[in-house]
């Protein structure tokens, strides 16, 4: 399955990854790919 829209994080970007933890969609620049989430769940965990 193919993402499109804008990355939920700065909403400037093409989304390419949804991360798994959030749900959110966001660019090559928001997602880590070490960490298999986006930058916003593991910058701060908010649950
Ligand atoms: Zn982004
Ligand atoms: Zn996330």
């Amino acid at each position: 399955m193919s993402v499109t829209g804008l990355c939920q994080i700065c909403e400037a970007a093409t989304a390419r990854y949804t991360c798994g933890r959030c749900g959110r969609v966001v660019c090559g620049d928001h997602w880590n790919d070490a960490g298999g989430a986006c930058t916003a769940c593991l910058q701060g965990h908010q649950q």
